[in-house]
């Protein structure tokens, strides 16, 4: 403990000194995200670097965009669009201007392709323009040449990274000459995610992957403070993870004959598409109430959840209450899943951690909880660029920065 007191002490001492590792136009900006990170982790004793950041710093419990996804949800995080803005409306969805093509996060070649990414302008890209180096690793939308601009370093997804090896290499980043060294950096840890879904929020396998997490973010802060540089750190989540259970399932063939539509999604929501001519047939069943879901044709998606408009959104979306699972009787899991996430963004099990660190920001600062698209405006002024057009409120995160 007292080790790491001096780590985080060393930190901020580096955040005030100006040193001559710190890069030209500011201290670099490093944006962890931990996919599936709840805020109330940092309360579980397991963490003590996150927690001493989050102490010395600011923390935020973050709501996710609709759908409280991975894909939309990373997209949301860097351009501050909404995702029926963004255009990633869903880890996987379609577009009818190209019938017969599916955006899967597992589908390289889509994930490479511009054309499902354009909607929206990351952060990299603006700072890219504006001559900033960026090193957007592992972030969803980096292997793709959004509006034509590639980071200068970016990385194929690789799931099979270990996590000491993600935090090493963004490190090596910060020891490339002056004009390579990236200003701009991400980095990415999904092992939380999948512990919450394989074990649920409250098993000891999530708090194990959490700690050992945690101890990656500290060998980066050491890796920060041997090199003397002083960073603006901000970790984020996607979303949370709601528990499952087997007695919460609910079967769409109870409601609807298999024919009368297909489906991309199953769990924690549903997107689905009627067959051809079955349209109405398919809105008089699932346009009523339910127990334990709901239903909405696109059109009628309630405005807090700022979704439906986009061309991509499937035609009706069908969300079960939180903890719930609504799938159909054909789907057989080798493994039950015990943890989810998908579910209504305002609910409390699906808010994502944020915790900031560096020069820019005040000490012990809590923020009321805001809308993950307020990041990307602040993510704009630390690196002094000009925000694109986005639905952020650069005011959520006025009262945690030093000026
Ligand atoms: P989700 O269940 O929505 O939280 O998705 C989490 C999964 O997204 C991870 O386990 C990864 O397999 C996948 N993923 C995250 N980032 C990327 C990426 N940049 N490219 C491809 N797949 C990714
Ligand atoms: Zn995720
Ligand atoms: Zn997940």
């Amino acid at each position: 403990m007292l080790r790491l007191i001096a780590v985080l002490a060393a930190v901020l001492l580096a955040a005030c000194a100006t040193t001559p590792m710190q890069a030209p136009g500011g201290p670099p900006v490093i944006l962890v995200s931990i996919d599936g990170f709840r805020p109330d982790y940092l309360d579980r004793g397991v963490t003590p670097v996150l927690s001493g950041l989050a102490a010395a710093g600011v923390r935020a419990a973050m709501r996710p965009s609709f759908p409280s996804k991975t894909f939309p949800n990373h997209y949301a995080l860097v351009t501050g669009l909404r995702p029926d803005r963004n255009g990633i409306v869903e880890n996987t969805f379609e577009d009818p201007r190209w019938p017969g093509e599916t955006f899967r996060m597992s589908n390289r070649k889509a994930v490479q392709d511009r054309r499902w990414w354009d909607e929206g302008e990351p952060i990299w890209v603006t700072a890219e323009r504006a001559g900033i180096v960026t090193a957007p690793a592992f972030w969803p939308g980096a292997e793709a040449p959004i509006q034509g601009v590639r980071p200068r370093h970016f990385l194929v997804f690789d799931m099979a990274t270990p996590n000491e090896v993600r935090v090493d290499r963004l490190l090596a980043l910060l020891d490339l000459p002056a004009p390579e060294r990236p200003r701009f950096l991400t980095l990415y840890f999904d092992t939380v995610d999948t512990a919450g879904h394989d074990f649920g929020p409250d098993s000891p396998e999530l708090n194990d992957a959490v700690g050992k997490v945690d101890a990656q973010i500290g060998r980066l802060v050491e890796g920060l403070e041997a090199r003397r540089t002083p960073a603006n750190l901000i970790v984020v989540a996607d979303h949370g993870m709601a528990q499952l259970s087997p007695d919460r399932t609910l079967y769409m063939d109870d409601h609807l004959p298999g024919d009368a539509y297909r489906y991309l999604t199953r769990g924690a929501f549903m997107t689905i598409y009627p067959a051809p001519g079955r349209e109405h047939e398919v809105a008089s069943a699932l346009l009523k109430a339910h127990d334990h879901f709901r239903c909405w044709a696109k059109a009628d998606i309630p405005a807090p959840y700022h979704y439906g408009k986009n061309p991509r959104a499937a035609p009706f979306f069908c969300q079960p209450d939180t903890g719930w699972t609504l799938t159909t009787r054909d789907y057989k899991p080798s493994e039950p899943e015990l943890g989810s996430h998908g579910f209504d963004p305002y609910s409390p099990e699906m808010a994502a951690v944020f915790v900031a660190n560096g020069p820019a920001f005040r000490p012990g600062v809590t923020l009321p909880t805001f809308d993950n698209v307020s990041v990307y405006p602040l993510l704009a002024r630390l690196l002094r660029v000009k925000p694109e057009p986005n639905d952020g409120k650069p005011d959520d995160l006025q009262t945690a920065l030093t000026r």
